[in-house]
């Protein structure tokens, strides 16, 4: 690795198709620092000698991605509260022996939501769809804004209701997990629909959507994607827009959101994330509706 930069870099399997190196670039080319930005392909079973290579060699941190959110978790020896409750990590800054986790994915979603999109989601009913590790880093940011109810529905009944169950003690908001089957047959669907419908299932990726009914759609609901694709609309905001839905956004700003959050952990230094975003949405993909 050349030693003048400072380095850092995203780690996944694949990573290939990751933003982050340009989102990163654009970041550090705004804010004036110093520092080389680069892709780090590694499957599972080469990740811990991986990242233990590169922090011996200087590296200063790295965002992890698919599969090896768990296990970066796992290898920190310090996590930040929002890590801990997410049990997984995005983030990862090394400091001498000390490695510390962070989870910057919720913080993204929600600034994207509120500050970017104008949102208010206090008292608002939120859909979240799917319950893997993206679902489990935003469930706690977003009750701590305080909404009416969220309600989180996976193909498997379980894996929704075991995921509430870690959060809903403490939240004081109505928490449940259900089977995505059980919009459809309207035993968890509230009367109106919801407000914030949020696609966290990895189903575009393979052209799919989520099973969810369109009586789900409440009257001036967002339908929000947080998977992306560049210049096309994903299948989740095409279904979204076909059933008279009038806004519909794919996942950039939460893409560049927890970016800027992890560049501020590393960096100490909060980008302007707008330019990047207008960037992403109208070159990279479309623009919400
Ligand atoms: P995981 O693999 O951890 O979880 C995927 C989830 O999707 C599982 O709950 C799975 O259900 C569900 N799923 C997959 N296909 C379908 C389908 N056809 N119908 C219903 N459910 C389905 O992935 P992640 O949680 O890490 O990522 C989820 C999505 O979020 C991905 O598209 C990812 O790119 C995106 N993401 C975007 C970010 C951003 O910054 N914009 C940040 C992080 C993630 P089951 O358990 O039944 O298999």
């Amino acid at each position: 690795m050349s030693e003048a930069l400072d380095q850092y870099g995203v780690i996944g399997h694949p990573v290939a198709h990751s933003w982050s190196p340009f989102i990163h670039g654009m970041f550090a080319r705004q804010t004036g620092q110093a520092l080389a930005y680069h892709l780090h392909d590694v499957p599972p079973e080469r990740f811990l000698e991986h990242v233990a290579d590169f922090a011996a060699r200087g590296g200063r941190g790295l965002n992890v991605t698919i599969p090896h959110k768990i296990a970066a978790a796992a290898l920190a020896t310090e996590l930040t509260g929002r890590a801990r409750r997410a049990g997984a990590v995005n983030t990862l800054m090394f400091d001498g022996a000390r490695t510390l986790g962070d989870n910057t994915d919720g913080a993204g979603l929600v600034r994207d939501l509120c500050s970017n999109l104008g949102l208010t989601l206090a008292q608002r009913r939120i859909l979240i769809a799917g319950a893997g590790g993206a679902a489990r880093g935003v469930v706690a940011p977003l009750l701590a804004l305080d909404p009416l109810e969220v309600t989180i529905a996976a193909r498997v009944a379980a894996r929704a209701q075991a995921l509430a169950a870690d959060f809903g003690e403490a939240s004081g908001v109505v928490l449940r997990g259900c089977a995505l089957e059980d919009l459809r047959t309207g035993r968890a669907l509230p009367d109106g629909g919801f407000d914030l419908l949020i696609n966290a299932t990895s189903a575009s990726l393979s052209g799919e959507v989520p099973s969810i009914p369109d009586a789900a759609i409440g009257a001036t609901a967002t339908c929000y994607d947080m998977a992306y694709a560049p210049r096309t609309d994903t299948p989740f905001v095409r279904w979204a827009r076909e059933r008279g839905c009038e806004r519909a956004v794919q996942g950039w700003g939460m893409l560049v959101e927890q970016a800027a959050e992890s560049f501020h952990i590393w960096r100490g230094v909060r980008p302007d994330t707008a330019p990047v975003l207008a960037l992403l949405a109208h070159g990279g993909g479309a623009t919400a509706s």
